[in-house]
């Protein structure tokens, strides 16, 4: 039983098809996550630095306007840390390196699996910190 709570965390989604978009949504939808939508690598800045607060990007790497992977370039520019993990439609460990390559910190491969796509964000959403507990 997938059993996560994140409803102190943003994710910020790039996907530049709704259906697409729309699944990943419903995927998140019982984490309580807050839930940015971008569809295009241009909207995925503009977002970002609007929502300094983002907690992490699943990036469609092909997207119009400007590509998940110069994106992921520019995000690194503004951001060194923050988790970004590529979502592609290409298998070929070329490709799966070029991600690695432009920043991103892991990857997955559509079409996107239910559990490993919360398993995967799981593993990259810093715990909750403990402030002031004095212990
Ligand atoms: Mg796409």
């Amino acid at each position: 039983m997938d059993n996560y709570n994140w409803e102190r965390k943003k994710i910020l989604i790039a996907e530049d098809e709704e259906t697409n978009f729309l699944f990943i949504e419903a995927i998140l939808e019982d984490t309580k996550a807050k839930i940015l939508w971008a569809k295009s690598g241009i909207e995925v800045i503009n977002q970002f630095k609007q929502n300094k607060d983002i907690n992490l990007i699943l990036m469609d790497i092909k997207m119009p306007e400007m590509d998940g992977l110069t994106a992921a370039k520019k995000i690194r520019e503004i951001d060194p840390n923050v988790p970004i993990i590529a979502q592609t439609a290409y298998a070929m460990s070329e490709d799966k390196n070029k991600c690695l390559k432009a920043g991103c910190n892991d990857y997955l491969t559509k079409p996107i699996n239910h559990r490993l796509l919360l398993s995967t964000i799981d593993k990259y959403l810093a715990p909750e910190e403990l402030l002031g507990s004095g212990k």
